[in-house]
C-alpha cells in the first residue's frame, strides 16, 4: 500500500433517490490502495448504483465521492482514473480482440505500434495471447470476459469496476475465473472493486467485503469475519446459512438470553446409540427430528426440527456414508452438538 495516498476510494454521506426508491441511504466506506474490495448484497440492495456514482455515470443526491484523496463527485466518468468492467462485457462485435484492447489507447492517441505493444502484452497478461485477430463472436464466454479484463487493464487505471464480471458464465468456468481473477488482480496491484450478489464468489476473491441491505452497508469486513461474525441478522443469513438461535430456544440451548448464529459445519449430527451417549463438557447439546436430508456428494445437508422449539441446518462430511446411508435418517431422532465457542453472538439481531 502507497504510505502517502493509502485510500484509493472514500465514499463520504453517499445517497442516491429514483424518484420514491431510495436506493442508496448514506453509505461511508474506504477502500484501501490495491484492495480487492467487494460489494455484496441481494439483487435491488443498491450495490450497482454505489459501483455507478463511483464510476460517475450516476450523480449522488447527496455526498461525495473521493479518488485518491481529490473530490471527483461533479467530474465525468472519462476525467475519472477508473475502468468499469460491465457484465454484458460490451465487446465492440465489428473490431478484432486485439483492437477491442487497443481502443481506449487509440482514443487517447497513443501511436499504432505503442498501442499494438500495449494490447498484446494485455491480451497475454490474461493468457489470450494466441487470440489477437479473432473477433468476439469467436470466442467462449470466458475468453470474451478476459478481453473485457485486458481491455481494463491495459488503460492502468488506478480503480477497476467490476460489475458481476462472471455472472454470464456457467459454474465450472466461474470459479476457474474467480481464481484467475484474484491472481491477476495480485499481480498488477490495482484496486478493484467487485459488485456480486454471490457470497461465494465474495469470500472467495475479497480482501474485505461490504454487505448491502436496503441501500445501507450492514457490515464491513474480512471474509472471515463476516461469515464468522456476522454483525446483523441479515447478514448472518445472507452470507451462509441462516441459522440462528433465538428467544426461548437461546436460552434453553445456549443458557443465555440473544440471537446466536452456529454455523452448519460447526454441528455434528449424532444418531442411533450415540445420540443418547453424555454430554460433552463446554459443548451445547440439543435433540430433534430430521425433517430433511439433502446429499450433496461431498456433503449431507440435514434440516432438524428441534425439540426446543425452531430448526437449525447441519452440515456433515460423507468420510464413510453413502447417499442411502444418510437418506434413512429421514425422520429420524437425533442430537445435535457443536462446541461452546460457535455460539456467535449476534451483535444487532434486528
Ligand atoms: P441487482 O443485483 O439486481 O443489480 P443492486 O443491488 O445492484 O441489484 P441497484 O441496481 O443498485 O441494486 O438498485 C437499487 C434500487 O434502485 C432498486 O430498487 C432499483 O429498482 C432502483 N433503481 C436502480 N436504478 C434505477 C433507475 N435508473 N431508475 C429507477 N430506479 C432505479
Amino acid at each position: 500500500m502507497n504510505p502517502v495516498e493509502g485510500k484509493a476510494i472514500r465514499l463520504s454521506g453517499l445517497r442516491k433517490s429514483f424518484g420514491r426508491t431510495e436506493a442508496v441511504a448514506g453509505v461511508d466506506l474506504e477502500i484501501a490502495d490495491g484492495e480487492f474490495f467487494s460489494l455484496l448484497g441481494p439483487s435491488g440492495s443498491g450495490k450497482t448504483t454505489v459501483l455507478r456514482m463511483i464510476a460517475g455515470f450516476e450523480p449522488p443526491t447527496a455526498g461525495t465521492v473521493e479518488l485518491a484523496g481529490r473530490d471527483v463527485t461533479r467530474l465525468a466518468p472519462f476525467e475519472r482514473d477508473v475502468h468499469t468492467v460491465f457484465q454484458d462485457y460490451a465487446l465492440f462485435p465489428h473490431m478484432t480482440v486485439e483492437q477491442n484492447v487497443a481502443y481506449g489507447l487509440k482514443v487517447r492517441r497513443v501511436p499504432r505500434a505503442a498501442r499494438l505493444r500495449q494490447a498484446r502484452e494485455a491480451l497475454d497478461g490474461v493468457g489470450l495471447a494466441d487470440l489477437g485477430p479473432r473477433r468476439p463472436a469467436q470466442l467462449s464466454g470466458g475468453q470474451r470476459q478476459r478481453v473485457a479484463l485486458a481491455r481494463a487493464l491495459v488503460d492502468r487505471p488506478r480503480v477497476l469496476l467490476l460489475d458481476e464480471p462472471l455472472g454470464a458464465l456457467d459454474l465450472k468456468l466461474r470459479e476457474r475465473m474467480q481464481v484467475e481473477l484474484k491472481a491477476l488482480q495480485r499481480e498488477v496491484g490495482i484496486t478493484f472493486v467487485l459488485v456480486t450478489h454471490d457470497q461465494e464468489e465474495a469470500l472467495t476473491m475479497s480482501d474485505r467485503i461490504a454487505v448491502l441491505h436496503e441501500g445501507r452497508i450492514a457490515q464491513v469486513g474480512t471474509p472471515a469475519e463476516i461469515y464468522e461474525r456476522p454483525a446483523t441478522a441479515f447478514v448472518a443469513g445472507f452470507v451462509g446459512t441462516s441459522n440462528l438461535l433465538t428467544g426461548a430456544t437461546a436460552e434453553k440451548i445456549v443458557g443465555r438470553a440473544g440471537t446466536y448464529s452456529v454455523r452448519p459445519e460447526k454441528i455434528r449430527v449424532l444418531s442411533g446409540t450415540a445420540a443418547d451417549g453424555p454430554p460433552e463438557p463446554d459443548h451445547s447439546t440439543t435433540t430433534g427430528t430430521v425433517t430433511e436430508v439433502v446429499y450433496l456428494g461431498d456433503t449431507t445437508r440435514f434440516l432438524v426440527g428441534l425439540d426446543a422449539g425452531g430448526r437449525l441446518t447441519a452440515l456433515q462430511q460423507n468420510l464413510e456414508t453413502s447417499s442411502e446411508d444418510v437418506a434413512a435418517l429421514r425422520g429420524s431422532r437425533v442430537a445435535l452438538r457443536w462446541h461452546h465457542r460457535h455460539n456467535f453472538r449476534v451483535p444487532d439481531a434486528n
